[in-house]
């Protein structure tokens, strides 16, 4: 086996000061008597699977959760020493962490760059303190400002910052106005979300179906918006909700949406190798005690066949600017294009796909119709289940008749 094979690291820490109205993460409040224990178990993962690895080298490693600047450096250093013991990460790693304004000090930020740390996803969410206020987070803006700086004084210049839209009372002036803030900060990378409200998380029980909410035309006002002004100051979209500077799109998230080889440690953790795909326990307390015993704590786990494989080909590849194209596909699944093309050109004819020298993409339009334009696609795969879903047929139609699509039914909204 060659020494080429690539693997992503992924660490979840799920502990936060409190929790954001909107949460649907593995992540819990005030629980911090577990992190020791919690620190032990990834520690023990890490020395088991880590030897294990020898034909991969690892070029990404990203803490996510949660919050990891919550968890604290030297915990982040100690796990970080673990992964650079195996002798397998590389020395231009992109080593990502999380971090929320609140909890980004200036001792502990150095202390993460001298391990060898060099990108930090900070969670702003927006510029309006009221919003933030509303939607349950703990710090306001002047935070994320300062954030800014002290990453910058450690010496990190590869900071990404996520903002969310589609917030309840959030107009478009305030959309823009957090998206002029932002910029004034100079980020190298802005990951921009469209709010989803999770069933079971508080928001959900007050805004699900609130006038306060923003319309769908609104939404996809503040998306389209955010999409062009990006572009002009010099942010390429390379990814539905990503977009960067260049030489800065995320290597790590690269990895999910090209079907990279990641491995995960963690509760809720998620890992894809070599087309298996498995996911640890989301229940904390479970994930510790299971990696102690020795008991089983993987919850799902699927083999993927050619067939899935050029599934999510075709939905990450789409999500994606770099888009899909017939050599890649066929590589993927030894099975013809045409029939996707054809698709894609009916893409095309209304505007929400464009092909440049055999790549096609979504355009800014077709990105935001890309979950109902992605199940089309998925279908076109296989034309004889057309019959089985009568939406495909319709949708079909009214593709040739360039009407507008009929209402998306499941699992094509999702
Ligand atoms: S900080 Fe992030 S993970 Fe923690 S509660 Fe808020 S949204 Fe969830």
């Amino acid at each position: 086996m060659s020494e080429d094979k690539r693997l992503g690291i992924y660490i979840h820490i799920p502990f936060c000061a409190s929790k954001c109205g909107y949460c649907d993460f593995c992540s819990l409040p005030g629980k911090d008597k577990l992190m020791p224990h919690y620190q032990d178990a990834l520690l023990i993962q890490l020395q088991e699977a880590l030897p294990d690895m020898k034909e991969y080298l690892i070029d990404s490693v990203y803490f996510g959760g949660g919050t990891p600047s919550y968890y604290g450096s030297a915990r982040i250093a100690e796990l970080l020493r673990e992964i650079k013991f195996s002798n397998r990460l590389m020395k231009d790693s992109e080593i990502t962490v999380e971090c929320n304004p609140d909890s980004v000090k200036r001792s502990e930020i150095a202390q993460l760059r001298k391990e060898g740390v060099n990108r930090i996803s900070l969670g702003a969410q927006s510029a309006n303190d009221a919003l933030l206020r509303l939607i349950g987070r703990r710090h306001d803006w002047h935070q994320v400002e300062l954030a800014v700086k002290r990453i910058r004084a450690a010496g990190i210049r590869n900071i990404s910052i996520d903002l969310i839209y589609g917030l309840p009372t959030q107009t478009r002036e305030m959309w823009a106005e957090t998206l002029a803030r932002t910029l004034e900060l100079k980020p190298a990378h802005i990951s921009c979300y469209g709010l989803r409200l999770e069933e079971g998380t508080p928001m959900y029980d007050e805004y699900a179906d609130s006038p306060d909410l923003p319309s769908d035309d609104e939404q996809a006002d503040m998306y389209l918006y955010a999409v062009d002004l990006l572009q002009r100051q010099g942010y390429r979209q390379y990814e539905i909700s990503n977009f960067a500077r260049t030489g800065y799109e995320s290597r790590h998230n690269l990895k999910y949406w090209r079907l990279g080889d990641y491995m995960g440690f963690g509760a809720s953790a998620h890992s894809n190798i070599d087309m298996v795909r498995y996911a640890y326990t989301r229940n904390v307390r479970e994930y510790i005690s299971g990696v102690f015993d020795g008991t089983d704590i993987i919850e799902e786990k699927e083999e993927l066949t050619p067939f899935d494989r050029a599934s999510e080909y075709l939905m990450l590849g789409m999500r994606t600017s770099g888009g899909i194209c017939r050599e890649e596909y066929m590589e993927v699944y030894r099975s013809s294009f045409d029939r996707l093309e054809e698709t894609l050109e009916i893409f095309r004819d209304n505007g929400w796909a464009e092909e440049n020298e055999g790549r096609w993409r979504f355009t800014p339009g077709g990105f935001l119709l890309s979950n109902p334009l992605i199940g089309i696609l998925l279908e076109s795969q296989t034309r004889e289940r057309f019959n089985a879903n009568p939406w495909i047929k319709e949708a079909f139609e009214a593709l040739g008749k360039k009407v507008p699509l009929p209402v998306a039914q499941e699992p094509y909204l999702n």
